[in-house]
């Protein structure tokens, strides 16, 4: 017998008749032969009420403490939604996350799963029970409640049907599936009818709250079909599969509304320092984006990042402890940032995507602060004031709220998924053997790691800090026909910006051409090029989340004596541009460190 699993957010329990609206989901899945897992979040609003009954004693309560607190949310709505199926004259049961079988590790509020036990769900549903199981928690090895981090009631969904090897993850939530972007913020969004496991990661983990980024990482690795769906009206919704919907170059935008941006200015450009930094931010299990540490000038350099705005206190913390030590100037941060991020497959095959981005807030006039970009997505970092105009504006840009045609897209029905392993219907301990080392079901996997040897890296030390200007580099470029692949671009000082990107070394001199030009046209300080840069990057799946990898990538090097110059990071690949006699060298240490990991 198939096992479906249904996950209800919030706003789909937030009383008790939506609550019967849900149980009513599930017996239909049941009625149509299907044995039945619910994950559900709690009712509501109550998981921001719990927090902030915690804050009203004190600003910084015990993590330990706040995961008991807030999984009692999701245990209400468990215990409801069992009653009702009960009192619809079905027979449920209701667990918690230890009750399920959820084992997690010890990151209070952004536990990871390890591992899942399916015995006792599978005796109840082979009893006939449709099993009610708490989202968003689990217990650690010592039996402490953990939390999988907000909005993490849709990893334990995915989760629970890769354990499960269920036929299909239905997520049913507010809107009625995948849009091109928050259809609340921009009404001409256009619903997909799928994305790609790779899209929708790179989207979640940009900003798009429609899922928790890593229940995509479950989804991929484990092969699950997830169909995210409405909770209130029965049309079909959108799949997030193997393969993307069409060829497009961009299959959605993404906002992340309350992004701080810090800055450490001043840093000695030498191996190790940016290892310090990101080592001690990542060891307190902070995500940062849009790293940019660019070509130091005077043996100098910036290292400027973005953290989600609720990581700043302890994201600031960490950097003021820093400062001395590595003998940087000081740190400066801002508050209030946007960052618009546009992902697509298609892009890595199409050229022109950055330009056109750059040129469409351009023609609004709106500034970008930061640009960073890597393999499937580009970020750039606006005002707050500009978020609609910047939307609405990429939004257009990409034609997005024009459906795929046939021409565009190449299939019309929905592919099932396929991903790094076969399901198995047993205990999810069937994947362990897969790997030696593969002990954690959200531990890191990587696929590979390469070495781009024939690379240059082209900075423009000195350029105005006004709109448009991103934009005119990236189209002269493009018009010499010039792919360009790593692109950063600094926090202004002073009025001024940097830009750094690579381009094929075969193409320098053409690309220097270029920007020699622009810089006189500017009265700006010429650019500088190494000819001989290489690109190192290590692809996988989850790469940005666990936050972990870049550290070690930098340690690796910093320890190697390599210096990093640009450094780009997404969700399947993180890249840094070293100097070519380094790379071979580079390679090697990055092989031995991550061995265990590999694929
Ligand atoms: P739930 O409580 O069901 O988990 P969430 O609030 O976490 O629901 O996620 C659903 C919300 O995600 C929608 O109401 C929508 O505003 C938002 N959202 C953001 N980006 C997208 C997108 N690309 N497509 C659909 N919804 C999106
Ligand atoms: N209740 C939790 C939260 O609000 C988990 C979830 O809804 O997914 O973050
Ligand atoms: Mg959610």
């Amino acid at each position: 017998m198939s096992i479906i699993v249904q996950k209800f957010g919030g706003t789909s329990v937030a009383d008790t008749q939506k609550i019967l609206g849900a149980a009513r989901k599930a017996i239909r899945s049941a009625q149509a032969g299907h044995q039945v897992v619910v994950v559900v979040s709690a009712m509501g609003k109550t998981t921001d009420r719990l927090i902030n009954l915690a804050k009203e004693i004190t600003e910084r309560p015990s993590s330990r403490e706040l995961d008991m607190l807030m999984s009692s949310g999701e245990q209400i709505t468990i215990a409801l939604l069992a009653i009702a199926l009960e009192s619809l004259g079905y027979k449920a049961v209701s667990m918690t996350g230890a009750q399920i079988g959820i084992k997690t590790d010890s990151s209070h509020t952004k536990a990871r799963i390890k591992t899942i036990d399916t015995e006792r769900m599978r005796k109840a549903l082979n009893d006939g029970k449709i099993v009610i199981a708490a989202g968003f928690q689990g217990v650690d090895e010592s039996g402490n409640i953990t939390t999988l981090g907000r909005g993490g009631s849709d990893t334990s969904a995915v989760a629970l049907a890769a354990a499960l090897g269920a036929e299909e993850c239905e997520i049913y939530t507010d809107v009625d599936g995948i849009y091109t972007t928050d259809p609340r913020l921009l009404p001409e969004a256009r619903k997909v009818a799928q994305i790609s496991y790779d899209e929708m990661l790179e989207l979640a983990s940009l900003g798009a709250g429609v899922m928790h980024s890593r229940s995509i990482e479950f989804a991929k690795k484990f092969a699950v079909n997830v169909h995210v769906r409405s909770s209130f009206s029965d049309t079909a919704g959108s799949l997030i599969t193997a393969l993307p919907e069409g060829s497009a170059p961009v299959a959605g935008v993404a906002v992340a509304k309350n992004e701080a941006q810090l800055t450490l200015v001043g840093v000695p450009d030498k191996p190790g320092n940016a290892m310090r930094i990101f080592s001690k931010i990542a060891d307190a299990k902070i995500a940062t984006d849009m790293i940019v540490q660019n070509v130091g000038v005077d043996g100098k350099t910036d290292v400027a990042f973005t953290v989600p705005g609720t990581d700043l206190t302890a994201t600031l913390d960490v950097l003021q402890s820093l400062v001395s030590n590595i003998g940087a100037e000081k740190v400066e941060w801002k508050e209030n940032a946007v960052k618009l991020s546009i992902v697509g497959l298609g892009m890595e095959s199409q050229p022109g995507v950055a330009e056109k981005m750059f040129r469409a807030l351009s023609e609004q006039n709106i500034n970008i602060a930061m640009i960073t970009t890597s393999g499937i997505k580009i970020s750039a970092l606006v005002d707050r004031d500009c978020t609609m105009a910047a939307i609405r504006a990429v939004h257009n840009a990409f034609s997005l709220q024009t459906p795929v045609t046939a021409a565009a897209g190449k299939k019309k029905t929905p592919q099932k998924a396929g991903g790094y392993h076969r399901r198995r219907e047993t205990n999810v301990s069937a994947f362990v053997p897969l790997h030696s080392s593969y002990l954690g079901m959200e531990d890191i996997l990587i696929e590979s790691i390469t070495l781009d040897k024939q690379q240059s890296r082209i900075t423009l030390p000195d350029i105005p800090d006004k709109p448009g200007i991103a934009a005119e580099v990236f189209e002269k470029i493009a018009a010499a026909k010039i792919v360009v692949d790593m692109i950063v671009q600094s926090s202004s000082r002073d009025g001024r910006a940097i830009i750094s990107f690579t381009v094929p070394r075969n193409v320098l001199d053409k690309a220097l051409k270029v920007v020699r030009k622009l810089s006189a046209d500017w009265k700006a300080d010429e650019p500088l090029y190494n000819p001989a840069a290489a690109i190192l990057s290590v692809h996988g799946t989850g790469l940005r989340s666990h936050t972990g990898l870049a550290y070690r990538m930098f340690r690796t090097l910093a320890d190697g004596g390599i210096n990093v110059n640009i450094i780009s990071t997404s969700e399947r690949c993180v890249s840094v541009t070293v100097d070519d006699k380094s790379g071979e060298k580079g390679l090697q240490l990055f092989d031995k460190e991550f061995a265990n990991e590999k694929l």
